[in-house]
């Protein structure tokens, strides 16, 4: 069997709570405990809003609290052109089309009075499709600096089989019943950054050959794009498993925001590693 291999993936784009935490040390110990490896894969693709600062302290953290990653850790931002040739295969297969639309026209379009309510997807209201184009494009691939979506019908018609399934451990999940209602034409490359997250996780996921993504029951029905972009793409499905999340005292779910469940706050409280692992139910 292969090692198991694991990763954690941060987004330098704030502080940790105890939510990354729990996050962090679930793959971590599920690594340690199979004798497999554990990974650190910083997720800086979106240089608006990423910050050296917050990766130093996000290495800080991580480490006061016990993990160890068994290799440098990678940055997206050194992984550009890894994304660009995966959408350069997905636009030679004819499945991406440049999308001139911005948020504001988006939701114009979806909430036209003969639309009904917008529908909402793992990204916020599915794509109307104002820029879908009724013939396959052709010529280069556009950008940087124009934004691709997926034409998501063309993509199942190539598959040939909509069931997106993958391993929950243990469990054969598959959601998204029809991922051209559930989802749409999604953005796999941003007008400011080349990529998307769910582009960029799959492609650095198959890279490093991850065997088990660990991550938030939150990134669940982000799941089935990535099983369609590994199809896509020839890439292999990892093992997935969303685990709980912590939640505050009223129950919400903590964002980064949420100075109370800082770990940067917890230990200057005084707080040790073995009491975070406490508060998390570890
Ligand atoms: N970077 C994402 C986050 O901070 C996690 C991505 C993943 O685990 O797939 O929420």
């Amino acid at each position: 069997m292969a090692q198991v291999v694991t990763r954690f993936a941060p987004s330098p784009t704030g502080p940790l709570h105890l939510g990354h935490a729990f996050s962090a040390l679930m793959a971590h110990d599920y690594a340690r405990t199979k004798g497999g490896q554990f990974l650190l894969r910083i997720e800086d693709i979106d240089q608006t809003r990423s910050r050296p600062m917050w990766e130093a302290h996000i290495l800080d953290d991580l480490t006061w609290l016990g993990i160890r990653w068994d290799a440098p850790p990678l940055r997206q931002s050194d992984h550009l052109p890894s994304y660009r040739a995966a959408l350069q295969t997905l636009w030679d297969r004819g499945l991406l089309y440049p999308c001139h639309c911005n948020r504001r026209d988006i939701l114009a379009a979806a909430s036209a009075p003969q639309e009904g309510a917008p529908l909402l997807g793992p990204d916020g209201v599915i794509y109307p499709g104002t820029c879908r184009p009724n013939h396959t494009p052709t010529g280069p691939l556009p950008g940087p600096g124009v934004a691709l979506r997926l034409n998501m019908a063309r993509a199942m018609q190539v598959l040939g089989d909509p069931s997106l399934t993958y391993i929950e451990l243990g469990d054969a999940a598959t959601s998204a019943v029809d991922p051209v209602q559930t989802i749409g034409d999604i953005v796999l490359s941003r007008r400011d950054f080349i990529g998307s997250y769910h582009l960029s996780v799959t492609c650095d996921d198959a890279a490093a050959q991850i065997t088990h993504v660990i991550r938030g029951a939150d990134l669940a029905q982000a799941t089935p794009i990535h099983v369609l972009l590994q199809k896509l793409l020839g890439l292999p499905t990892p093992t997935y498993w969303h685990h709980r999340l912590i939640r505050d005292d009223q129950g919400k779910r903590l964002a980064k925001r949420d100075d109370a469940a800082a770990l940067s706050g917890l230990r200057t409280a005084g707080a040790t590693a073995q009491d975070i692992r406490r508060m998390v139910g570890l």
